[in-house]
């Protein structure tokens, strides 16, 4: 700003030298061609009198001033006398202007410009009473001489003006930047003594006000973002194309099981596994990617998606979930289809091939009735098999409607016993009943089921000579069922698992005892549906208490988790 005013300044004080100095020149020169032309004609009319009076003489004594040439010419033009140069060597001068004026009006005057000498010859001539003419000639500076006899005078004041322009620019820049200096870029308001600024001031308002109005407007968008982002169960990670996190919640650092991390740093910082690695490469080639990492003590399910700006990716979006559970529930359905197919596989080949000899005639006929007991064991197993498999995918279906009626325990107790009584007497396990008389709202089917698959469990694990305990009791709005015997036990490391499906606990030995490894899952399930809980205690070789909590009211369409 400095420079550009005293540039302005320069110029303007150049310019003003020049014009004015031009002007005196002009002036100058007019004047002095007037003066030297006036001179010249009296110096002419001065020495054409004394010419007229003493003749040739006076032109010969008269010492003349340098400055003017004294010419004598006769009436024909001829040359008679010369200051500067010899008479006889000079040409006819009748043709010249001044002479050729004088010669018709008495007097006569011209001037003429020497490039060589730049000057003006101003002449002068008068007309004597013989015809004969006196001219005088003198010489004043051109226009262009005397411009340059000014030019240094010129040059110094311009110099001055320079000077001056510098010193001048740099106050007046520096008391016309000082307010604007001053301006408080918050509060415009507060400098209000220059009017000029005015409009300034008002357009940094307006822009005080836009900006701050788009400030509160990203900063409640943002707000907004995080809340939403912040209340998500999946992780959520935005990153520019060059994988520096942009946004990322809370849930996304919990699933990847990172502690500390700063939003700017690289994504890599939260997982720099080579799947990820690659899965976050992928998307960035333009195509959605997905990938199961094993992290933060589970499974996570990654899907990265390029956000596509015309033909560029301009950053990536990234979803994590946590799949732990969908992923074991898909191998728990791998297992059971594998188990299922197992163990209807195992019996229909026995079944298979007893019957095959059978057919063949090869068995002796004293062994048919043996064959055809193994035969009949087989089925039955696989009956059993396969009602417990339609029991727990009926109990799988939530929406499976089953009926919801007022169920007396007491009573299906002793009817589930009832039921038993000949596996007990086979077994010689001593069954008794306690308790109370028990209602609650529920499944009558489900729960005689419970009760049947943990009554036959105590006595098949029981030993000869052992107890069997069916206790129904109830606690404020809840029923309990307890079924203690003093059978087997189950090893500690076994207990967290017998709930599984096909779980069995010593597979040589359950193969003697009857079963399907389904009965508890049977029972995990119809307790779940009732909203109820399953403890078990159990003692390896002194014997087992299963004890289920159900409440009294059950609520529909409601799952219990708490098994
Ligand atoms: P199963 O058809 O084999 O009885 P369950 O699901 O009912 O299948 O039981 C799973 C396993 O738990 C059984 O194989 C058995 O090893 C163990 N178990 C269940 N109940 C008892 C019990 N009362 N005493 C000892 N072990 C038991």
């Amino acid at each position: 700003m400095t420079k550009k005013i005293f540039l302005s300044i320069v110029s303007i004080c150049g310019i003003s030298v020049i014009a004015v100095m031009l002007l005196i020149t002009v002036l100058m020169n007019n004047k002095t061609a007037e003066l030297a032309a006036e001179q010249v004609g009296n110096e002419a009319r001065l020495i054409a009198s004394a010419v007229e009076k003493g003749g040739s003489d006076y032109l010969l004594d008269t010492e003349f001033s340098e400055n003017i040439r004294v010419t004598w010419i006769d009436s024909g033009g001829t040359v008679k006398f010369d200051t500067d140069k010899d008479a006889d060597s000079l040409e006819n001068h009748a043709d010249r202007e001044e002479i050729a004026q004088a010669l018709q009006t008495g007097e006569g005057s011209s001037s003429r410009y020497s490039e060589t000498i730049m000057k003006k010859t101003v002449n002068h001539a008068v007309r004597l009473s013989d015809g004969s003419v006196i001219r005088v000639s003198g010489a004043h500076s051109s226009f262009t001489a005397q411009f340059l006899k000014l030019i240094n005078p010129i040059l110094l004041i311009l110099a001055a003006a320079a000077l001056f322009s510098a010193l001048s620019a740099s106050a007046v820049s520096r008391n016309i930047v000082k307010p604007i200096n001053d301006i408080d870029l918050e509060h415009p308001d507060a400098q209000k003594n220059y009017k000029e600024l005015a409009p300034l001031l008002e357009k940094l308002r307006t822009q005080n006000h836009k900006v701050s109005r788009q400030m509160d407007e990203i900063q409640s968008r943002r707000e907004q973002f995080s809340l939403m982002t912040e209340s998500m169960s999946e992780g959520l990670i935005i990153a520019d194309p060059k994988l520096m996190v942009l946004a990322c919640n809370t849930a996304a650092l919990k699933l990847l099981g990172t502690g500390s991390f700063t939003m700017g740093q690289s994504i890599y910082a939260l997982n720099n596994s080579d799947i990820f690695r690659r899965c976050l490469l992928n998307a960035l080639g333009g195509r959605r990617s997905e990938c199961i990492l094993r992290t933060g003590g589970g499974q996570r399910e990654v899907i990265a998606s390029p956000a596509n700006s015309i033909d560029m990716v301009c950053g990536l979006v990234v979803f994590i979930m946590d799949v732990t559970e969908k992923q074991e529930l898909e191998t728990m359905r791998r297992e059971f289809t594998s188990n299922v197919s197992h163990e209807l596989k195992t019996p229909l080949t026995t079944i298979y091939g007893t019957a095959d000899m059978l057919a063949s005639g090869m068995v002796q006929p004293e062994d048919v009735v043996q064959f055809g007991g193994n035969i009949r064991g087989e089925a039955e197993r696989l009956i059993n098999l396969i009602n417990d498999i339609i029991s727990l995918s009926k109990l799988d279906e939530d929406s499976a409607p089953h009926e919801n009626e007022s169920v007396e325990l007491y009573s299906l107790a002793e009817e589930v016993i009832g039921r038993l009584k000949l596996s007990a007497e086979e077994k010689g396990v001593a069954v008794s009943l306690t308790g109370e008389k028990v209602s609650l709202m529920g499944s009558r089917t489900i729960l005689s089921e419970v009760m049947y698959n943990l009554c036959d469990n105590g006595i098949k694990y029981n030993v000869s000579g052992g107890k069997l305990d069916v206790k129904i009791s109830h606690a404020p709005k809840r029923a309990i069922i307890t079924v203690s015997d003093t059978g087997i036990g189950i090893p500690k490391q076994h207990i967290g698992r017998i709930f599984e499906r096909f779980y069995r606990v010593d597979k040589s030995r359950s193969r003697k005892i009857k079963g399907t490894g389904l009965g508890l899952s049977i029972v995990k399930h119809g307790v779940m549906y009732h909203n109820g809980t399953v403890h078990v205690d159990s003692e390896s070789g002194k014997g087992t208490t299963f004890t289920i909590e159900l409440p009294i009211e059950k609520k529909n369409n409601e799952q219990g988790e708490n098994i």
